[in-house]
């Protein structure tokens, strides 16, 4: 049954309100992925708007008109191999939201299983919901861990992440990277691809969460969903406006403490 996990206080006093489903979000949540929804919480109500969250998992109707913003965490292959058993359900409605251009943000499992197939570890492949082109080969006996930064060309902007996955992902032609890989595996350790932005979905191997360390990320998935819902031409704060500062606040606090620890 789906169900609400979060949800803004008085949301009457807000101007615009988005509706987030937690894709499977009671299975698919590994490495304080669930971090992301906290963080695209706070970020809209920073723009203005409430925000609700809904956890819609195996069994649950995916009603793709009335959600804004879809999160899809991580998982370990037992999880997304339950996980994958449901997805045909949900096929036509992820399909709708991405065409429509609504946001989807993918981590890792999630990111893998919108591709077209997953290898597990053990190499019993299991079916993506093939809504996008990548697929996902195993490794042997091999992880990808640790630190990570790619640059977006795109947007000019670096991510810092944490990876920790087996999987090794190929996009397809029609799908840009996220990134191009600084330092750490990305993709597959071959092609120095990260991650995947296709149209507004935006996959990525970064635990940690994504979100909490890179907010210009977290500004651009809901200032789209907003604009998708009320006009491209919405005026809305900018970013330097409600993050920059917080942001800068927050590193100079663990600076600090970092210092502090050192001496
Ligand atoms: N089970 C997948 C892998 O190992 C995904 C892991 C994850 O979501 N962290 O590649």
């Amino acid at each position: 049954m789906t169900y609400t996990s979060l949800q803004t206080k008085n949301p009457q006093d807000f101007a615009y309100q988005l509706n987030l489903a937690h894709l499977y979000g009671n299975l698919m949540n590994t490495y304080g992925d669930n971090g992301n929804v906290l963080m695209i919480k706070y970020v809209s109500e920073k723009l203005g708007a409430a925000m609700t969250v809904d956890i819609v998992s195996i069994d649950d109707p995916l009603d793709p008109d009335y959600y804004d913003l879809i999160f899809f965490g991580g998982g370990q292959d037992y999880e997304q191999s339950l996980v994958a058993k449901d997805l045909p359900s949900k096929r036509q409605a992820v399909d709708r939201f991405i065409q429509n251009d609504r946001v989807i943000l993918a981590i890792c499992g999630g990111f893998q299983l919108l591709g077209q197939y997953y290898i597990q570890s053990n190499g019993v492949k299991i079916d993506g919901i093939g809504v996008m082109g990548h697929y996902t080969l195993n490794q042997n006996n091999n992880r990808f861990i640790g630190d990570i930064k790619i640059h977006n060309e795109e947007f000019d902007e670096y991510y810092y992440g944490f990876e920790n996955h087996q999987g090794r992902t190929f996009l397809s032609e029609d799908e840009k990277p996220l990134g191009k890989v600084v330092y750490g595996c990305g993709n597959n350790k071959e092609d120095q691809t990260e991650g995947v932005h296709y149209k507004n979905v935006f996959g990525s191997y970064f635990h940690g969460p994504i979100l909490a360390r890179n907010p210009q990320l977290a500004y651009r998935l809901v200032t789209t969903a907003l604009r998708n819902k009320y006009g491209q031409d919405l005026d809305l704060p900018a970013y330097d406006d409600i993050l920059k500062d917080e942001v800068a606040q927050e590193y100079a606090d663990v600076k600090r403490k970092v210092d502090f620890d050192a001496s």
